[in-house]
């Protein structure tokens, strides 16, 4: 890949347009619940609509937009806090038994990447730049996967990367305080499962989701 295929407009991948296309929707230029007219997305990143068709149909998937039969893509609602705390429930289930596994069970290698993970984002983003809160939305949804693959559960790898919980929480907003603490939470996580302190693994993550749990529901509240 040269740089100029990575970053030039006209040559740019399909995968950088679905990363372009989610720090559109993270930072609200392309709003909750509105219409998403593909030929302006295209014009706007100067591509062809095809890369940009099918980013919206990853997106799809991810369940950031739908695709109605005569209207084309509309980005979806931003979760309410019904659906916020019932994936908060789903969550608690899922993760402290995947970090207490992980602890138990994961490959050297495996913990030794969660602990780089987790050393990853040494501070909090800041400011107003949407491709660093969309790496950070990323590296979230990176440490809480490797764990679950680290637990050698691929029903819950599975069923939690089917939520796409993080890209969700992200729309409700971000604040630099949250981020922080967020990220020493997930120091102590990855320290538990390297040191394979199960149950220590498993608190730490139980305490992660319900402090988390507390820092978002507020958001999903707001009008
Ligand atoms: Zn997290």
């Amino acid at each position: 890949m040269t740089a100029d295929r990575a970053t030039g407009q006209a040559g740019m991948l399909p995968d950088a347009v679905y990363q372009r296309l989610i720090e559109l929707i993270l930072s609200n230029e392309l709003p909750p619940d509105s219409r998403v007219n593909l030929y302006q997305v295209a014009r706007q990143l100067d591509v062809s609509p095809t890369p940009v068709r099918e980013a919206l149909s990853r997106l799809d998937d991810d369940g950031l937009v739908v695709k109605s039969p005569l209207k084309g893509y509309r980005t979806t609602p931003v979760l309410d806090v019904k659906e916020l705390d019932d994936l908060f429930d789903l969550r608690l289930l899922l993760e402290p038994v995947a970090a207490q596994k992980a602890a138990e069970n994961g490959s050297s290698e495996a913990l030794e990447t969660l602990v780089e993970e987790a050393g990853a984002f040494p501070r909090a983003p800041a400011g107003d730049d949407a491709a660093d809160y969309a790496s950070f939305c990323r590296h979230d949804g990176q440490l809480h996967a490797l764990i679950a693959q680290a637990s050698g559960n691929t029903a819950i790898a599975r069923s939690l990367a089917r939520t796409h919980f993080h890209l969700h929480a992200f729309r409700l907003g971000y604040e630099e305080s949250a981020g922080q603490a967020t990220l020493d939470e997930h120091v102590r996580i990855a320290a538990a499962v390297a040191r394979r302190d199960a149950d220590g693994a498993a608190d730490a993550m139980r305490a992660h989701l319900l402090a988390s749990r507390e820092r978002l529901l507020p958001l999903a509240r707001r009008p």
